[in-house]
């Protein structure tokens, strides 16, 4: 694929067309209530969420994609003229409301954009995900992923979603006179709530602007912003320190709940650092191959429990033996725990050996240059199954690999890939 064509969670000027996985923050930088860059193509629920975090957006720049269908773009190559086409079809990511990956396909093979996702093969819903990536890849392998690898570490082990909740239900039953703060984002964590409610009836407090997120995602009863009501509140992460938990605890007894898939922990340096913050410097630095103990704890009163929306190794792993790639990319930027997922799925399925190629002309030529096919300009969605393949042209452009290089204190500061490249489409 050419460079300029697609661009998914990344909003820079220059690509064609804009792919939205999720609308958590650090894949939503660079957009904007006056962002014009092209046709943002979502899922139908980011859609609907979209213009709640961006009053005023332009909405006639929203292309609503259907999970599970494959949907034909129209393109124009800039070089040749001529049109070619690119199909698309989301998958649900399972992550957060309106997550979605994409399966791209075109003469240049196929290329799988996770986004953030979670694989959990107990559940059902993911049960279907994997359906319908089987079906679509009909037998072929994907030629390019690019892999969520928030967590690609085998020392990242950590219970089903629906497991986790129990546990968080189990610490605040056994705490029936305290009051519980648990630290989460603007979108997510949603079926963690919904659960604790329902398990201990209760209702749980929730800031404004999150209140009227759960209206938009249809939870009208469970949450309130009235504190007398409830005594489980869910804060904002930045807001889940040490001092809003001393503050609180002069009030009343309080207990903070985090819930995670980052298992180390360590005493924030600053009394207003955020305790999720504090976990991932803490897995920065002890070395990611070295042991820890689940049972360290940040603070007396506050309880880590492994409830992640992201994918754990073996969930990873499974999901790589899934879709076989022949060369996989990892998504997250810069990470305390970025770890390049070919360290560990480097071997399978012949990755490894593609990836020593792609290296090596990258290290000859001070450049990535990769043969890919161009196609460029208008798009249009027509939201068929259009199964021809056109204007296949293969050429030589750039790998923009250097943001993926850099490692930060701070997790996941931006992710997102400008497609620009792709692997051997021969
Ligand atoms: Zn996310």
């Amino acid at each position: 694929m050419e460079k300029g064509l697609i661009s998914v969670d990344r909003w820079a000027e220059g690509s064609q067309a804009y792919f939205l996985t999720h609308l958590h923050a650090d894949h939503t930088q660079g957009l904007s209530t006056a962002w014009s860059g092209g046709p943002l193509f979502c899922s139908r629920l980011s859609a609907k969420l979209l213009p709640f975090k961006f009053p005023g957006f332009d909405l006639s720049l929203l292309r609503v994609l259907d999970v599970g269908a494959w949907h034909s773009l129209s393109l124009l190559s800039p070089s040749s003229a001529s049109e070619t086409q690119v199909r698309v079809m989301p998958v649900d990511a399972h992550h957060c409301p309106g997550s979605v990956m994409y399966l791209f396909s075109g003469g240049f093979g196929s290329l799988l954009y996770t986004g953030d996702f979670r694989w959990e093969m107990t559940s059902e819903k993911a049960n279907r995900s994997r359906d319908m990536l089987v079906k679509a890849l009909n037998g072929s392998r994907v030629n390019t992923l690019y892999l969520d690898n928030t967590y690609c570490n085998p020392s990242y082990s950590f219970p089903s979603r629906r497991d986790a909740a129990q546990q968080v239900v189990d610490i605040i039953a056994s705490h029936p006179e305290h009051h519980v703060i648990i630290g989460i984002d603007t979108l997510g964590k949603e079926d963690l709530l919904v659960h604790i409610a329902r398990v201990l009836k209760i209702k749980i407090w929730v800031w404004p602007e999150r209140l009227q997120t759960m209206h938009i995602l249809g939870f009208d009863e469970i949450f309130t912003t009235k504190t007398s009501l409830a005594r489980v509140r869910a804060v904002p992460r930045y807001s889940f320190t040490l001092d809003t938990l001393e503050g609180l605890n002069k009030m009343h007894p309080t207990i903070g709940i985090m819930p995670s898939g980052l298992p180390w922990a360590s005493k924030p340096l600053d009394r207003n650092e955020n305790f999720f913050d504090s976990l991932a410097r803490s897995y920065y630095n002890k070395k990611a191959n070295e042991v820890a103990s689940k049972e360290e704890r940040l603070h007396p009163e506050i309880y880590t429990v492994p409830y992640s929306d992201h994918s754990c190794f073996m969930e990873l792993h499974e999901f790589v033996q899934l879709v076989q790639p022949i060369n996989i990319r990892g998504i997250v930027s810069s990470s305390s725990c970025y770890i390049d997922p070919l360290c560990y799925f480097g071997r399978c399925s012949g990755v490894y050996e593609t990836f020593q190629r792609v290296q090596h002309k990258g290290k000859e030529r001070g450049k990535e240059h990769v043969r890919v096919v161009r196609a460029e300009s208008s798009v249009k969605v027509n939201g068929l199954i259009d199964s021809t393949r056109k204007g296949r042209k293969c050429g030589t452009v750039q790998v923009s690999g250097g943001y993926m290089s850099r490692v930060s204190m701070s997790r996941r500061r931006r992710r997102g890939a400008k497609i620009m490249e792709d692997i051997y489409a021969d």
